[in-house]
């Protein structure tokens, strides 16, 4: 596969006196007061916005916010992420209120370089999602060359994630879409082994793809959330009132048969009667679920025998939480995970984490910069996992 121009492969003359226009993911968590409770999207766009200032190239700035569907939403706007932004770069962001036309190409152009600037919510207009083509040229009037450093809405065909990158060359990664796709794309395509998968969360439906096209490629695949009770009713094992996919439960049947002793469901679950009823959670081995409770996480010994697999591998991705981690005790399997993990990095091994949830927990944990790579983009990285093209991505220049 080519590799992906990123603004490292820029010259001065690209950038020196130049209008940068960056597509950014500054889709944050905002509050009922509109404070954002999440900044770690804006800070993961820091290196490449600082580059390209000190570059002499004036940044534009691209983001989609939220929902809004194609119309203006008050709580949508990008306005309190321009503040945050100045605050965090301890210099003056820019805000234009227009995305495009002549008044915002207007600002770009007063733009001076090494200052920022800030556009309106790019999903405030109807042609963004439909990757219009006239928006899409309208977007490219406001840069001289093109950066994309949205890996999380990399999966997504928009007018300002694919369609601007037919109207202005070069188009080149930023530098936290390079950084992403370097992790995931090594880890897929020369991991250093033992490689072990570990895949969680709710549903085995939306990790179908990636369980497929993961399981020829890793050593170990360690399944935890609810998806191991699809599995488990697929070999047999009674679930009580386990969340379970039943349309599922044939494919987990035909993937059982496939993947041999490569795949290990956990052997022992944490159970209770309900939720909310955290008091009356006890660890059971997987054949005696009571059959009117539910497993909420993977037991302990499950746990240990996990841990002591990441210990002993070289490159450790991990998609999905152990057990329902927002409710303690349930998240011990998930904590345990991320602590195995955080060891490993310690020890020598690439260690990435894929998906929102996942992330969050780690975050909670507190675990995130000791893990090699916690993926900024939820969807992204689990399509990329599932050995999607990223249309984001096959926009941008290619290096020879
Ligand atoms: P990610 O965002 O990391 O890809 P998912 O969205 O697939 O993860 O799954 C996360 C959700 O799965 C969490 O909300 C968690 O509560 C839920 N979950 C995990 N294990 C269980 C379980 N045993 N029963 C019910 N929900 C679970
Ligand atoms: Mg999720």
């Amino acid at each position: 596969m080519a590799r992906k121009a990123s603004i490292r492969d820029l010259s001065d003359a690209q950038l020196k006196g130049k209008r940068a226009l960056v597509r950014v993911d500054f889709n944050v968590p905002l509050d009922a007061d509109l404070r954002i409770t999440d900044d770690t999207r804006i800070r993961a766009a820091l290196p490449t916005i600082r580059f390209l200032a000190e570059r002499g190239a004036s940044v534009i700035l691209l983001s989609h916010l939220g929902r809004p569907k194609g119309k203006p939403v008050a709580k949508d706007s990008l306005a309190p992420v321009a503040r945050h932004l100045a605050e965090l770069l301890s210099s003056p962001v820019g805000f234009s209120q227009t995305t495009v036309g002549d008044e915002a190409v207007r600002l770009t152009r007063a733009l001076p370089p090494g200052d920022v600037l800030l556009l309106e919510n790019t999903r405030f207009l109807s042609g963004e999602e439909s990757n219009d083509p006239t928006l899409a040229a309208e977007l490219a009037a406001l840069g001289d060359v093109f950066v994309n450093d949205a890996f999380g809405a990399a999966h997504r065909a928009h007018a300002s994630t694919v369609g601007v990158a037919q109207f202005l060359r070069p188009a080149v990664a930023g530098f936290l879409m390079e950084k992403e796709l370097e992790y995931l794309g090594r880890a897929l395509a020369e991991p250093r082994r033992p490689f072990v998968a570990i895949l969680g969360g709710a549903k085995i439906s939306g990790k179908i793809d990636v369980i497929a096209q993961l399981l020829p490629k890793v050593d170990g695949m360690l399944i935890g959330g609810a998806m191991a009770c699809t599995f488990y009713q697929a070999m047999g094992l009674g679930i009580g009132k386990s969340l379970v996919e039943p349309d599922r439960v044939g494919m987990a049947k035909d993937l059982l048969a496939t993947a041999g002793a490569r795949l290990t469901l956990p052997h022992d679950a944490m159970v209770a009667p309900s939720i909310d009823q955290p008091a009356r959670a006890h660890a059971v081995p997987r054949d005696r679920i009571p059959a009117t409770e539910a497993m909420y996480d993977i037991g302990p010994r499950t746990a240990e025998s996990y841990a002591r697999a990441i210990a002993t591998a070289k490159t450790v991705i991990w998609n999905g939480p152990m057990g329902v981690f927002e409710s303690p005790p349930f998240d011990a399997g998930t904590i345990a995970i991320a602590r195995a993990m955080a060891a490993a990095t310690d020890h020598g091994t690439t260690t990435i984490v894929g998906g929102g949830d996942s992330a969050a927990a780690v975050a909670q944990a507190g675990l995130e910069s000791r893990m090699s790579h916690v993926s900024t983009g939820g969807g992204a990285s689990l399509e990329y996992l599932e050995g999607k093209t990223l249309p984001g991505v096959a926009a941008l220049d290619d290096v020879s």
